[in-house]
């Protein structure tokens, strides 16, 4: 019996007309490894908890299973503001779709697979580095409750990948609902392609937005589904202190998902103009900037739709975006406060409690905990963490003032407040502790983060270390494109 035997596959994707995609066999890795599976996502699966043999040699690309049609998808996309009309898969491959046992339907993308006719100037490889990046952060940002591409396994290999330096090439198994990124329907339309640019509406429209389908206007309402969860996505990011580094239209998700990690990082101090992509010169994917450029993004893909969306339509579904995501962010931050009922200057207390925290560089995320924490811990913490006490204390003279106002205990709203801001992210200190361990053939980091990330609300005494500020050299790390 093979290891897919008990699993259900489909290919709708392959459905579509020639002009799509290109049927592509990945290029085996060398002497191919578990780096790391993830058991409980296979089994959901229907796939085996332990990896077996012949599926590191089906995903390292050695082998070919009946099951897998490996195919490399053609889009375009704005990257840092600029049309490019010459992207696509230059190093991923979808090999087949794999139904779970909770009814979803996800499309297994194998990054790192190899030369396609879309790879340009690059070598179609991923580095172990960036594949491990991607591979904990995807699932950590799932178990936080952000929408997100997940990582079904991720393989090492002794292929050897030129980037600063010589480095081994990795393959990051990705599982997600759909791969249709905006830069798809951009694709269609800078080629005057009308007649695909409708069949991919029509495939999206039934594959992920079936609701839209019964809609007076089936294309618009689906537009404002995605304009809606793209502002729900993006003020998810920024009230977790999330930035995704690389905004280019090609890495945003149709259905409104973190998607294609590079560069990316969790704020440690708040500090809105952060930007965590070394090669981001002009701070255009900065943290404070993200809102913006997710409302670029649907601007380009909007208008990639005009031939068959009206323009007062496109108009109106773009208008839903910034009140989408102010109240979705202002609903965050109020659980994130405790502060649930609204009053008059809750607005003022929210701006200068962002003031206070970025003047004193405090840490995003202990902020927020050990404001969690105040029941059983009380307000000195909190202040330890930042060095003008005074104004710490003035602060949380009026927070405290203000929490007589809440109906609920002390207990119960810390509770709740543990449920939504985490002790555990993946700093980028922590990633790269793991990197380096990986690189020297210990993979025991990973598997830890991994498994510390999977409850990342929860206290873990034993990991509690886990949870500290970054060490000093962690201020100097720098992480850049070259993946
Ligand atoms: P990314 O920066 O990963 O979103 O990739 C942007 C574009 O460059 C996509 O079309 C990728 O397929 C392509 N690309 C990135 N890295 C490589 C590589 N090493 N080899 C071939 N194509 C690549
Ligand atoms: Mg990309």
């Amino acid at each position: 019996m093979s290891s897919w035997s008990s699993a259900q596959f489909s290919y709708h994707f392959h459905g579509l007309s020639a002009g799509f995609y290109q049927a592509v066999s990945p290029t085996s890795l060398d002497q191919p490894h578990w780096v790391h599976w993830n058991s409980e996502l296979a089994q959901a699966l229907s796939l085996p908890s332990d990896p077996e043999t012949d599926l590191l040699t089906a995903f390292s690309g050695q082998s070919q299973p009946d099951v897998f049609r490996p195919i490399a998808m053609k889009y375009a996309g704005h990257q840092f503001g600029y049309y490019n009309p010459d992207l696509g898969d230059g190093r991923g491959l979808l090999l087949a779709e794999i139904h779970s046992k909770q009814g979803l339907r996800y499309d297994i993308h194998i990054k790192g697979a190899g030369l396609t006719p879309f790879s340009r100037q690059g070598d179609g490889r991923a580095v172990l580095r960036s594949s491990i990046r991607e591979y904990l952060c995807s699932e950590a940002l799932f178990h936080l409750g952000i929408p997100t591409t997940r990582a079904l396994g991720l393989i090492n290999s002794t292929t050897p990948v030129y980037r600063e330096k010589t480095e081994t090439g990795a393959i990051c198994i990705r599982l997600a609902e759909s791969h249709i990124r905006f830069g798809h329907f951009e694709h269609c339309f800078y080629t005057g392609q009308h007649e695909q640019l409708q069949e991919l509406l029509d495939y999206t429209l039934l594959n992920h937005y079936p609701d839209c389908q019964n809609q007076e206007k089936p294309y618009v309402a689906m537009l404002e589904q995605v304009v809606i969860r793209t502002a729900q996505l993006f003020a998810k990011w920024n009230a977790f202190g999330f930035a995704h580094g690389v905004l280019n239209t090609d890495n945003m998700s149709i259905l409104g998902q973190t998607f294609d990690f590079g560069p990316f990082g969790f704020l440690d101090n708040y500090n809105p103009s952060f930007i965590c992509n070394h090669s981001d010169y002009q701070g255009r994917y900065s943290f404070a900037n993200q809102p913006n450029i997710g409302l670029w993004n649907l601007t380009a893909l909007a208008h990639a739709l005009s031939p068959y969306i009206e323009r007062a339509d496109l108009d109106a579904a773009l208008s839903l975006y910034e009140p989408e995501l102010n109240q979705e962010f202002s609903r965050l931050m109020r659980q994130k406060t405790g502060l649930i009922s609204h009053h008059e200057n809750d607005s003022v207390l929210f701006g200068e409690m962002f003031s206070l925290l970025a003047k004193n560089k405090v840490d995003y995320t202990r902020f927020f905990r050990q404001l969690s924490m105040l029941d059983k811990q009380g307000i000195q913490p909190v202040i330890d963490l930042i060095l003008d006490r005074e104004a710490a204390q003035e602060w949380l003279d009026k927070y405290l003032q203000r929490l007589t106002l809440e109906t609920e205990s002390d207990e119960q709203r810390c509770q709740a407040m543990r449920r939504c801001n985490p002790k555990y992210i993946l700093r980028n200190h922590l990633a790269q502790i793991a990197i380096d361990k990986a690189e020297n053939g210990d993979y025991t980091e990973v598997e830890r983060l991994f498994s510390l990330l999977q409850t990342p609300y929860d206290e873990q005494p034993e990991l509690d270390h886990y949870a500290n500020l970054p060490p000093s050299w962690a201020h100097e790390l720098e992480i850049s494109c070259s993946s």
